[in-house]
This record gives C-alpha cells, structure tokens and sequence, in this order.
C-alpha cells in the first residue's frame, strides 16, 4: 500500500511537471508569433544590413486608407520629396479607391497589411488564405501593380500565416522602430522615440489609419513626419521605401 501511495504522488508529479513544460512551450511558440523581431516561423525582415556608411531609413504607415490623415500625410511625404511605404487593409482600400491610387500615384510602395485587419492567429487556413487573396487582390486591382511585402496585423504570425502568405508570392514585413503613435502621445515626443531609435537599414512602424474602427486621430502622426523627415535628414539619412531599402542589402 505504501508503494502504491508513492507511485501515486510520483505520478501526480510528473502530470504536474508535464502540465508546467508544455504551459511553457505553448507560452513560447504563442511569444514568438507574437514578438516582430524574429524569424522562428518564418523569413520576417524587421531592418537592412546596408554596406557602411549608406544611411538609408524607410517609414512605413498601416492601416490606411484613412481620409483625412492620409491625404494629408501625403502632402507632408511630398512637400519634402520623400517616398514610403503603406501597408494598406483590403476592405479601408475598397472603401477609399481614389485615396490608394493617389498614394501610388505619389510615388510610394503599396504593401498589404491584411485583407481585413483580424487577429490572423485566430483565422484557419481557409480563412487566412481568403482574407490575403481578397487583400492582394483589391489593392493589384488599383493599382495595376503586384503588391511584394505583407506586415500581418500587430505583426502577428505563426507557421500557417507564414505559409498562407508565401503561397500568395509575398514576403513578411514588420518594423525594428515602434513609438507607438498610436497612443498619441504628441507629435514632438513620436518623432523623439523614431529619431532615437533609427539606425541605418531601420523600418519604422507609424499609422496613417486606426483599424479596425478608424475613430482617433492621426493628426499626431502626420505632423510627427514632418519633423522625423527634417530631424533625420540633419544627421545625414535619406528615406526610401521598403523595397528601395531591402535592395540596397550587403550580402551576409
Ligand atoms: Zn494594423
């Protein structure tokens, strides 16, 4: 009997450890799908390796098409001739047509944020596959051109997004600079956190739009740019989009 009371406790210890090992694994995985920087599932570029002495930055924007802060960021991007990159949301793009081909009308890079802005780890296969192609499709529709780089929402991904976005021929984008001017802390202190943080090859994540209600403002945002573009320029870096950045890449 005592042999089989200890058999018993050993049991409930292992459970108990067991239990422990995969709350830790499962907490892992579920912490690599969500932290932007690395490549656990899958090739996701955060920055460029860029020979020395080239200091090169792209700014990207998500979530839009947002009136009236992406018409007026545009004019900010133009009034000091520099290019970026939106990650744009399939269904704000059908809402918007016009304000996505002034965007690529512009001179920018038109990248896919989602087809719809969704949790993506929560979507099946179908239902991912569905939300890219429906995403992709609207924005090649209006633009006339292929869509390259995909920045899934929040930057969230897992081995079934990655595979469903390979399979629609794109490539995952996230940032290695965040200020989180979503939060609208000011517009002095957004441009404060990018201007601190940019390095040569550095993505920035900003937000023309706020999906997936589009309700604050962005105002913030738009006349951050203004100031990172003047801020950065002074100390010697040059703005392009994400592609013109990805090509200027030293080999490893
Ligand atoms: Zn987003």
């Amino acid at each position: 009997m005592l042999w089989a009371g200890k058999l018993g406790a050993l049991r409930k210890k292992v459970a108990a450890l067991l239990a422990c090992a995969s709350l830790v694994c499962g907490g892992g995985l579920l912490l690599l799908a969500v932290l932007p920087g690395n490549s656990f599932y899958g090739e996701t570029i955060t920055s460029a390796n860029l020979p020395q002495g080239k200091k090169l930055v792209a700014l990207t924007f998500d979530d839009g098409p947002y009136p009236p802060y992406t018409q007026d960021l545009l004019k900010v991007l133009e009034s000091r001739q520099v290019p970026a990159t939106f990650f744009i949301v399939g269904n704000n793009a059908s809402r918007y047509p016009e304000v996505v081909r002034l965007v690529g009308s512009k001179g920018h890079e038109i990248a896919l944020h989602a087809g719809e802005h969704k949790d993506l780890l929560k979507l099946d296969r179908a239902e991912l596959a569905g939300n890219i192609a429906f995403g992709k499709k609207v924005l090649e529709d209006l633009t006339g051109k292929p869509v390259k780089y995909m920045r899934p929402p929040h930057g969230f991904r897992d081995w079934l997004v990655m595979d469903e976005v390979s399979k629609a021929g794109l490539q995952v984008v996230n940032w290695s600079v965040i200020p989180r001017d979503w939060t609208n802390p000011g517009a002095r202190v957004i441009a404060e956190r990018v201007c601190k943080e940019a390095k040569p090859g550095a993505i920035v994540l900003l937000h023309d739009g706020d999906a997936p209600f589009q309700k604050a403002s962005r105002e913030q945002t738009v006349e951050a740019t203004g100031i990172i573009i003047d801020e950065l320029r002074k100390q010697g870096y040059e703005f392009v989009t994400v592609g013109e950045l990805l090509s200027n890449q030293t080999a490893e």
